[in-house]
């Protein structure tokens, strides 16, 4: 397995808890947006802690972007990217990833599994084909939502956002379940991308198929 040394060039917030990583680019690396590595922190402790990870970066860029939910209640990787700043140095492994642009249609996403569909909207956008793909994007609340003006700037009224948990007064927990989706497709006859927990992924992709969406039209990660 090859290993790419990267310098970390810049690392920001961009909610509670999710922090953006751009680092080097090694020469000649490529991927199909939607794909990821695995990553690891070049530490003599941590560097064989590898942890999969989607590049959000445009393919054409010079550099490699990252964007990461940070868990602090735990001594993992992520806690420890968490610490991990510019001039730190990340190990990259072989591109891979089964989630890619296969034409239009609905991108339903939970928390951080935002990620692969940044990537591909960021690319469809700049190639201005990104209309009439659909994004149904569900968080705990409002303040975990990850790259929000971005998505509703690239899909303007085609960005759905639903919250399973508000701190406010009267608030109703919307899930993504049989009902809503019912209520909110129009067309079942489509590709459904679908990215999440494994719980999320495994429920909704359920729901899909009972509702009559092929194996062929899904694309999740294996
Ligand atoms: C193909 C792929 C692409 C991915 N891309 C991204 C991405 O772009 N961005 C992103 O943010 N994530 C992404 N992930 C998820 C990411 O890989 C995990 O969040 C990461 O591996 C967690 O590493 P960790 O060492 O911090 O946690 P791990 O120790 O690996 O634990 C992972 C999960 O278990 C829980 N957990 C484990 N042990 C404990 C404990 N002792 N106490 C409390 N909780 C515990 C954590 O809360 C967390 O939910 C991707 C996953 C896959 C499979």
């Amino acid at each position: 397995m090859t290993e790419y040394i990267v310098k970390i060039l810049e690392s920001f917030y961009v909610t509670h808890d999710v922090k953006c990583f751009i680092v080097e680019k090694p020469t000649g690396y490529d991927f199909i947006p939607g794909q990821g590595t695995e990553v690891s922190i070049n530490t003599s402790e941590w560097k064989n802690q590898m942890r999969p990870f989607t590049f959000t970066s445009l393919r054409e860029q010079h550099h490699l972007e990252f964007i990461i939910k940070i868990y602090r209640d735990h001594n993992g990787v992520t806690n420890m990217l968490g610490k991990t700043n510019a001039g730190a140095e990340l190990i990259l492994h072989d591109v891979f990833g089964a989630i890619q642009y296969k034409g239009k249609g609905v991108f339903i996403a939970g928390g951080s599994g935002i990620t692969p569909f940044i990537s591909i909207f960021r690319d469809l956008y700049k190639k201005k084909e990104l209309h009439g793909n659909k994004l149904i994007y569900s968080n705990k609340t409002s303040e975990d939502v990850i790259m929000d003006f971005e998505l509703k700037n690239m899909l303007k009224e085609d960005y759905v956002k639903l919250y399973t948990r508000q701190n406010v007064i009267g608030f109703v927990s919307r899930r993504i379940d049989r009902n809503y989706l019912i209520e909110n497709i129009i067309d079942f006859n489509q590709h459904f991308y679908v990215c999440g927990t494994s719980d999320f992924v495994k429920s909704i992709t359920g729901y899909l198929i009972d509702l009559g969406v092929t194996s062929n039209s899904l694309v999740i990660e294996d």
